[in-house]
């Protein structure tokens, strides 16, 4: 590939890591034990007996049940830039994973943490 499109899509990647993390953080923390794993946050339940009415609990159930769909989004793209970061840094980056040729260099430019080439990926 390219010197000057992987490095290109190199700060991509970097530069969307750190976007996702940022995003992640808002709304989740870090799980140190699993690498490149997030929990989403439990909003302030803190578990005091009549400290809230039920209705409450619902309302807070039902916003910690939407955030997780979105969360996972993000997990499994920050998870995708990882897996292409660590690609990069062997030199096999850019090779679609099923069929073993190099993905074309315009689907890296608009997905630059693509696994598999135009041909191979689910439609
Ligand atoms: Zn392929």
């Amino acid at each position: 590939m390219d010197k000057k499109l992987l490095k290109e899509l190199k700060e991509k990647l970097e530069k969307e890591k750190s976007r996702i993390e940022e995003e992640l953080k808002k709304f989740a923390k870090k799980d140190e034990k699993l690498k490149g794993d997030w929990d989403t946050k439990f909003p302030k339940w803190d578990g005091e007996a009549g400290s809230s009415s039920s209705e409450t609990m619902a309302d807070e159930v039902e916003e910690y049940e939407s955030l997780l769909p979105v969360e996972h989004i993000l997990e499994l793209k920050l998870r995708d830039i990882n897996l292409a970061l660590e690609k990069i840094g062997k030199g096999k980056y850019g090779v679609c994973e099923k069929c073993g040729k190099e993905i074309e260099a315009e689907r890296l430019k608009t997905i630059p943490e693509a696994r598999l080439c135009l041909r191979c990926k689910p439609r």
